[in-house]
């Protein structure tokens, strides 16, 4: 069976490592759809995105990244995915993630969504708290993967030597 775990990845974090690793396990196939959404104004570009995702997952055989825009389920039926993956950190996440997925089931009864729970290093882990944390300095070691550390400050140095 072959899945797709769809989101931002701006930037991917351990967070997110840790379900692509588990996902990885349970499914024969493992996409990850990096959603390009103009409308988010993201930190980094989808290439960019494309790149640091195939590398720190570069040690998992089943696991390939691209890149999609439209609908979800449109995108997951021309993948012939039959699963989509998600997960789940808090009660906070739950209500959007309930509606996405009612709504992606009743566009296509096909396609099931399945929920991860984070696991409990990881819970308070997002891109956007990265984001927050390294524009003011603030160490991010603990919450993405080595490789993806530097190319967030480097983001951040940019911004201030532009300025
Ligand atoms: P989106 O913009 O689609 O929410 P994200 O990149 O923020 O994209 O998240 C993609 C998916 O990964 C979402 O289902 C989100 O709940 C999940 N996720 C993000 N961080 C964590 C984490 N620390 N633990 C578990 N799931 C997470």
């Amino acid at each position: 069976m072959r899945a797709i775990y769809p989101g931002s990845f701006d930037p991917v974090t351990l967070g997110h490592l840790d379900i692509i690793e588990r996902a990885a396990k349970t499914f024969d196939e493992l996409v990850i759809g990096i959603l390009n959404n103009n409308s988010k104004s993201p930190l980094f570009s989808v290439q960019e995105r494309v790149n640091m995702l195939e590398e720190v997952t570069s040690y998992i055989p089943n696991v390939k990244i691209v890149c999609f825009s439209g609908l979800l389920v449109d995108f997951a039926a021309k993948l012939e995915a039959g699963i989509i993956v998600r997960g789940l950190r808090a009660v906070s996440d739950f209500e959007y993630e309930f509606q996405m997925s009612q709504t992606n089931r009743i566009m296509n009864k096909e396609i099931d969504t399945v929920f991860y729970n984070t696991s409990l290093e990881y819970a308070y882990v997002s891109s956007s708290m990265v984001k927050e944390v390294a524009m003011h300095g603030g160490d991010i070691s603990g919450f993405v993967p080595a490789l993806v550390v530097e190319r967030v400050y480097d983001k951040y140095r940019k911004d201030l030597s532009e300025k």
